[in-house]
């Protein structure tokens, strides 16, 4: 049964389009199940009806006519209960409803499990048999539903193949279909879709057409000759060191590379229009599900050699071809995955959007963007990226959605939103050198977090009052080695003498979890409850005592240096961390270096911190929540799984619980305390935040001027009061509707976004 069900998906999963999806899987479950009857009825978004979309054994004439309402007949029966019906004798069940054009009258036992993906239900499968001496039986019954629940996510990948094309289920035109991913950085971005790739990735490779034939049949040939002349060096450096039935191997590899075989097929569709890199995955992947469907595993095993030989080629004909990239004017750019070297690439001001399929809005790459400003959406899991190449695309950052090939009225509406925060954030602008004070006089210190030099730049000009964060495994994540301690001064040096005399608080290295170093691979089962940032660096003192050394030479006559240590979850860890730190002071003030004692200070983003917070700060000069990370674990959901994202809210009571305690827990031993994950740059956050009495606000630049006007502009009363009734609620949904109704009481309405769950948990608000 598992190979069976092995084959379907994998069959289901290439092909070109949903309606060849949906017809594999009639008749694939109606011989699998050797059943008369297997149909798929698809619920139309649009009309909110199901739609016979394929089947085998009901006449085919009435497919894409034969429809039905929500809660019409037994598939919609199976639809509203979200479970499987069985029945022996459908025709006398009170629900049952008969559809001549189907011809179903004939048949008489009926099972339909539902449909579902993500909690949405797509639509019905259904087996039906003509005699009621059949019943369907549970294994069968179970059967269906593990197929069901396999191919919900085809389904819907396939779906939205179709809605980017303009095209709706029934193949009708269909304009403005949302897709909905998770908020990476707020704002709006009308752009054309540039999809990148990782290199040597088949899967990712977009589906395109040539224009010039002739040129893409030279590069394959030029390719598939390089492949096999680095398989002949690699076979003759070897052959002393491998047996002759190992050697054998290596003309296997050549054998594939014969006229006759891979490259001839690979050609053929070259001349039937597509372009050399599409042609090639399309041959690979047919060859891989070919030997993968095979019973013997020898022959399984040969899609492992194909795959390697499609990557050697394709690696071959993708070389120099990233660098040709064309970035249009206005690009979004969209991956499977984006990374902050592809954010690199695009030419200075080019950038206005990003899309990534991976990730969620506490990704690194989320941060990043945020940081510069540039709207984005993450988790569109079911999105097909190759298909947004070239399309003009709206981002909205705001609500997490995606919209391609937009109609004239939902362009102009996106581009009205586009000009009104333009000129809010101009209005904004008289505040650079304002304090960030209450009305009554609080006063709060209003830091950036920074990565990049662009970061720096723009914080200045929105007056932010030193950094509260500075990730230095951004200059270590854009580079191919360990940046040198020379170099890593180099760098640092330039943040702090932009900030100085501000403080400039560094961060020593946080990689491990998301944060991955390409020369430096960290492979594990866990890797958020892994080998990360302060347990990194303190198994290679090496590299520790390198960025500590270069900080503080960097500090020279600037004395503005102060260094934070991350994922800090035991007091040891502090005392081993000072000690290096104090060794390197010594050793670098015997140089000859005037420098002055960094303060050091420590972050809290695990939760058994939160219980030591006394006495970590008494061994410390400051503390500064990272409040990603501890949402991330005290809610143990996975800040860049897009699947749980609505379970990530830093909202959440237990969350706003430990903030409060670690505030007034460090202030009780006299230490300061500020915040550096993202929510100190949410309006509604900062004045929790600052209601807690937190001492300082670390955000990204973009959010900082909304931060400031909306703290300038209220009481510190007034939030505390709002805190206090905040803490007495038990829902996140319901404290976030809370904060933004108090915002947009106090006239803030314009920096909240009317969002997709708002509305819901206001429901659920008024009804408490
Ligand atoms: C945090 O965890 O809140 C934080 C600021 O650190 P990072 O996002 O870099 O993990
Ligand atoms: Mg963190």
């Amino acid at each position: 049964m598992l190979s069976t069900l092995r084959n379907i998906v994998q069959e289901v999963n290439s092909a070109r389009d949903l309606q060849e999806a949906l017809d594999i899987i009639v008749s694939r479950v109606q011989k699998a199940m050797g059943t008369e009857v297997c149909s798929v009825y698809l619920l139309d978004p649009v009309s909110n009806r199901y739609i016979l979309m394929a089947t085998e054994g009901l006449y085919r004439e009435s497919v894409g006519q034969v429809s039905m309402g929500y809660s019409e007949g037994l598939v919609g029966l199976v639809g509203s209960r979200e479970e499987p019906i069985n029945l022996e004798d459908a025709p006398s069940h009170p629900r049952y409803r008969y559809f001549p054009e189907t011809g179903e009258e004939r048949f008489r036992s009926f099972l339909g499990v539902p449909i579902i993906h993500h909690r949405r239900l797509m639509g019905v499968l259904v087996v039906q048999q003509r005699e009621n001496t059949r019943c369907f039986d549970e294994g069968e019954e179970a059967f269906l539903v593990t197929i069901s629940a396999q191919l919900a996510g085809v389904i819907a990948h396939s779906e939205a193949t179709g809605a980017i094309s303009g095209l709706s289920l029934t193949g009708e035109e269909a304009h403005d279909v949302s897709f909905n991913g998770v908020p990476g950085a707020p704002g709006v971005a009308i752009g054309t879709g540039v999809v990148v790739y990782p290199a040597a990735d088949l899967d990712l490779v977009p589906e395109k057409g040539t224009e010039d034939i002739d040129q893409e049949l030279d590069l394959f040939r030029a390719a598939v000759q390089a492949v096999r002349e680095d398989i002949e060096r690699v076979a003759k450096r070897l052959s002393s060191q491998l047996r002759p039935e190992e050697q054998a191997l290596f003309d296997v590899y050549l054998r594939m590379l014969g006229d006759e075989a891979l490259p001839g097929e690979v050609a053929n569709r070259i001349r039937e229009g597509i372009w050399a890199q599409g042609a090639l995955k399309q041959v690979v992947q047919q060859y891989v599900r070919h030997f993968e469907m095979m019973d013997d595993h020898y022959l399984q095993e040969r899609a492992v050699d194909i795959r390697d030989l499609g990557r050697r080629l394709l690696s071959r004909l993708q070389e120099g071809e990233q660098k040709d990239l064309e970035y249009p004017e206005r690009t979004v750019l969209v991956s499977e995955e984006l990374t902050p070297s592809m954010l690199g690439e695009v030419p200075k001001g080019r950038l206005v959007g990003l899309v990534s399929v991976k990730g969620s809005s506490n990704s690194h790459v989320a941060i990043l963007a945020r940081a510069m400003g540039v709207p984005t959406v993450m988790g569109l899991v079911d999105i097909p990226v190759n298909q947004l190449d070239g399309k003009e695309l709206v981002v909205d950052g705001f609500e997490g959605q995606l919209y391609a090939s937009p109609s004239a009225d939902l362009r102009s509406f996106y581009q009205e939103i586009c000009d009104e925060e333009n000129e809010l954030i101009r209005g904004l602008e008289a505040l650079r050198d304002k304090p960030c004070e209450t009305t009554d006089g609080h006063r709060l210190a209003l830091l950036v977090n920074t990565g990049l030099m662009t970061d720096v730049v723009r914080s200045l000009s929105h007056g932010a009052e030193g950094i509260g964060l500075y990730r230095t495994e951004v200059p270590f994540m854009i580079k191919d080695r360990f940046p040198s301690e020379q170099e890593q001064r180099e760098y640092y040096r330039e943040q702090l003498e932009a900030f100085a005399p501000n403080p400039v608080t560094m961060r020593t290295l946080d990689i491990g979890g998301d944060k991955a170093l390409t020369y430096f691979p960290i492979q594990e089962e866990n890797p958020f409850l892994g080998w990360r940032g302060i347990r990194v660096t303190l198994d290679h003192p090496e590299i520790f005592l390198v960025q500590v050394r270069a900080m503080l030479k960097a500090s020279e006559g600037l004395n503005n240096l102060q260094i934070m240590l991350p994922m800090i979850s035991n007091i040891s860890e502090v005392e081993e961390s000072l000690h290096l730190i104090y060794r390197v002071y010594h050793e670098v003030r015997e140089e000859g270096y005037q420098i002055h004692m960094p303060k050091v200070g420590v972050m809290v983003e695990i939760p058994a911190v939160v219980y030591q917070i006394r006495e970590l700060a008494e061994r410390v000069d400051f503390l500064s929540v990272g409040s990603n990370d501890l949402t991330q674990y005290l809610l143990a959901v996975d800040r860049n799984n897009p699947r749980v994202a609505q379970l990530y809210h830093s909202y959440h009571p237990a969350v706003l619980q430990a903030l409060v305690r670690v505030a007034q827990d460090a202030h009780s031993v006299g230490k300061p305390v500020g915040i550096c994950g993202e929510l100190a740059g949410d309006p509604g956050g900062a004045l929790l935040l600052m209601a807690m009495g937190y001492d300082s606000l670390s955000m990204n630049a973009a959010s900082l001027p909304k931060v400031k006007s909306v703290i300038r502009s209220v009481n510190r009363e007034w939030a505390i009061q709002l805190l206090e009734d905040v803490l007495l609620l038990d829902s996140p949904h319901v404290i976030k509707s809370c904060v933004d109704l108090a915002l947009r009481n106090a006239g803030f309405g314009r920096y909240l976004r009317p969002g997709r769950t708002s509305g819901a948990a206001l429901a659920e608000s008024a009804a408490s």
